[in-house]
């Protein structure tokens, strides 16, 4: 299955991944237009920051089995057969928040949906962008990160890559002072700045 796998050690903060998924969830789709819009579209990605800055991305695994389908009174989420995605029929869903109890990530928020023009507000979980995978496409968010803190691939593939980058600078850093995982230059000195900035306020 391919999904957007987290290397959280090159996140910098910059929250651009949440800008991108609200405006991909929009009706204009646009920034501007996002803004302005009367019923808002919020980010289904979360990128959540505590102590000393450290930052982590946190957005729907799409878990196979998922916690939130099987909980589900309404039957209102399902497995896109082509994707794996786990997707949610919006007019199905009476806000129960059952699936939010469920969730062992946390992620799953409420809101109106525009298309919809709903007065109510229903589960807004991550659909993985679907549309954007039917045209060839990779998540808003991934593509937004530029830092590659999300990356879009195979599971396997990408597990197996960040675990031998994780093995082999394990093994070349023992008995040194080195950081494991190595951030890139460019990515810490970002991280630093982000850090003064957060300092500031
Ligand atoms: S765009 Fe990438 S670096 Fe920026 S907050 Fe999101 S995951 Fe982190
Ligand atoms: S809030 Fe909606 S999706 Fe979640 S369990 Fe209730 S009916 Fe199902």
């Amino acid at each position: 299955m391919k999904t957007v796998f987290v290397r959280q050690e090159r996140c910098v903060g910059c929250r651009h991944c949440e800008v991108a998924c609200a405006i991909e969830h929009s009706k204009g789709k646009g920034l501007l237009s996002t803004i302005q819009e009367e019923t808002k579209s919020y980010p289904r990605i979360f990128v959540e920051v505590i102590d000393n800055y450290l930052k982590f991305p946190n957005r729907c695994r799409h878990c196979d089995p998922a916690p939130c389908m099987q909980v589900c009174p309404t039957g209102s989420l399902y497995r896109d057969e082509q994707t794996g995605s786990v997707l949610i029929d919006y007019l199905k869903c009476i806000g129960c928040a059952v699936c939010a109890m469920a969730c062992p990530f946390g992620i799953i928020q409420f809101q109106k949906i525009q298309k919809y023009e709903m007065n109510r507000e229903v589960n807004a979980k991550c659909d993985n962008c679907i549309g954007r995978l039917e045209e060839g496409r990779i998540p808003a968010c991934a593509e937004a990160c530029k830092t590659s803190a999300l990356e879009f691939g195979e599971a396997n593939d990408l597990i197996r890559i960040a675990r031998t980058d994780f093995t082999s600078r394990m093994i070349t850093s023992r008995g040194s002072e080195t950081e494991v995982p190595v951030i890139p230059e460019n990515i810490r000195a970002f991280q630093k700045v982000m850090e003064k900035l957060a300092s500031l306020s």
